[in-house]
């Protein structure tokens, strides 16, 4: 056993220095690259994926993994729970006939570039031969992956969150169908003709970039592991706990667009940032899960960084920032403006509040598609209606509507649910932050250092060494429950818009 444990993790050590690698230069090419280097790039790119490829598929490896799965329960807990991660991961190389993975990969290197153009031309019919591709795939791939317990779009809800199968998720949906969709309609009936002068306003990029620095303070990132640059979409990456880096994207028009995605990505990061050291290099390092993930960025992002509490302390500085653009904003302006409910239809422009019907729309559609009960050849239509159920109002055009988001050209199906998952457990783990810390007060002082330690206590010390069902469980004595959710979310915008 001891001889297994050490090749394996010889082997690991090589495969962690060649994912670095990548990592780093994946980060360079979204960030500062120069756009002349990509072709000779690719060539480097294609090497190292294939030596990783070539060590994480050889015969090596996959005894080793499979000898110690076959020992697991001699193994200590933290290596058992690595071992059962790899051993799943290697199953599915192994399950998948090879030149259909190929033709896949092959499929999935022009498949967003087509997206793309469809998009931009507004017109699905680009498009649709290739989604339908890309259903067919997942329709075979889940068919080969099933099990007893996981059939059809559970193996890919399962693949990006651990425990999450359809039955669970129905639930969840469900209970936003019946509870919060009647709400979003008498929310979105209050029409809110205010206007705030300040909105309109040119917000010049130096600006917002300091104002994103005075963040990374505020929530006491570490700027001796990380750092923030600028992409196209924002994003975090890390790797372990002692490198973890984030984006964000200037709108001169808008600057809260880079406000809240560096608080969102300030939630990921700490996440990372705040997990056992002791994890760095092992299969146990980084996120419990996409949702686990999520709910630490919106936590930040909506429940903390759009409250009140939080901008009564931090408004001061931020008017003193932009002080040509909000000489005549009050507190309570801004408080209205950023915490503003508008029925849109592009599910990254949504508030916090119809956000999570845009993914039920995706869910209920998603579903249908991989369980063969919806074509791709009617898929346009049947996502107007929807939007049209939901939201009271009509599609204006395709690139608002089916053809917005890149998640399905990138042939990742079964993704989206994490979104919304994330945020309702948001809310549940802030229920239980408010129990035990006095938030408000903590608030009121220059970081959130104390918010911060509690939630490395409870969440992120864990890293991914836990399912995020255990990691809820250990440290609220409960299971997933959506109805904080939704508690949180009427609660909250009934006051906002005076509802009774
Ligand atoms: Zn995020």
């Amino acid at each position: 056993m001891e001889k297994l444990i050490t090749q394996y993790r010889d082997m690991q050590r090589k495969l962690n220095a060649f994912q670095y690698a990548m990592y780093v230069i994946h980060w360079d090419s979204a960030t500062e690259a120069p756009k002349g280097c990509f072709e000779e790039r690719s060539k480097q790119i294609g090497v190292l994926s294939e030596e990783e490829y070539k060590l994480s598929t050889s015969k090596e490896y996959l005894e080793a993994v499979d000898q110690l799965f076959a020992g697991k329960d001699q193994l200590d807990p933290l290596l058992r729970h690595e071992i059962i991660q790899a051993k799943k991961r290697n199953d599915k190389i192994t399950k998948i006939p090879m030149d259909e993975f190929v033709q896949f990969q092959m499929l999935m290197a022009k498949s967003q570039e087509i997206w793309a153009q469809a998009k931009i031309k507004k017109d699905f019919s680009l498009f649709a031969p290739t989604l339908k591709e890309i259903i067919i795939f997942l329709r075979k791939y889940v068919q080969y992956l099933q099990t007893e317990q996981l059939q059809g779009y559970d193996i890919l809800l399962d693949e990006y969150e651990p425990g999450m199968g359809q039955k669970e998720y129905d639930q969840f949906f469900g209970l936003l169908k019946e509870k919060l969709v009647p709400f979003v309609r008498k929310v979105l009936q209050i029409s809110n003709k205010k206007v705030y002068p300040f909105a309109k306003e040119i917000y010049p990029k130096e600006q917002q970039k300091q104002v994103c620095e005075y963040i990374q303070k505020v929530l006491a990132y570490d700027l001796n592991h990380g750092l923030m640059k600028e992409s196209e979409h924002p994003f975090t990456s890390g790797y372990g706990t002692s490198d973890v880096r984030f984006t964000v994207h200037y709108l001169e028009d808008d600057f809260s667009a880079a406000l809240f995605s560096a608080i969102h990505e300030l939630g990921h990061a700490t996440y990372e940032q705040q997990a056992n050291p002791a994890l760095n290099g092992t299969g146990c390092m980084g996120g419990a899960s996409m949702a686990m993930h999520e709910s630490q960025s919106r936590l930040y992002e909506n429940v903390i960084g759009r409250s009140y509490a939080f901008w009564e302390t931090h408004f001061p500085t931020l008017k003193e920032m932009f002080k040509e653009q909000m000489a005549d904003t009050t507190l309570d302006d801004f408080y209205h403006w950023i915490n503003e409910v508008k029925a849109s239809y592009v599910r990254t422009e949504a508030d916090e509040l119809t956000y999570p019907i845009h993914i039920m729309l995706r869910y209920d559609i998603e579903k249908e598609l991989i369980n063969g009960t919806l074509s791709v050849e009617d898929l346009e239509q049947v996502w107007n209606s929807k939007f049209e159920e939901y939201f009271g109002i009509a599609v204006d055009s395709i690139d608002h509507g089916v053809l917005q988001d890149i998640h399905w050209a990138g042939g990742m199906v079964g993704y989206f649910p994490t979104y919304a998952l994330g945020s309702a457990l948001s809310s549940q783990i802030y229920y239980h932050m408010c129990q035990e810390l006095p938030v408000d007060e903590i608030l009121k002082e220059p970081t959130t250092a104390k918010i911060n330690k509690w939630l490395q206590e409870k969440i992120h010390w864990y890293a991914s060494s836990l399912y995020p069902k255990e990691i809820i469980k250990n440290a609220f004595n409960e299971e997933f429950n959506p109805q904080y959710y939704i508690d949180y979310l009427i609660e909250k915008y009934s006051k906002h818009y005076k509802i009774k």
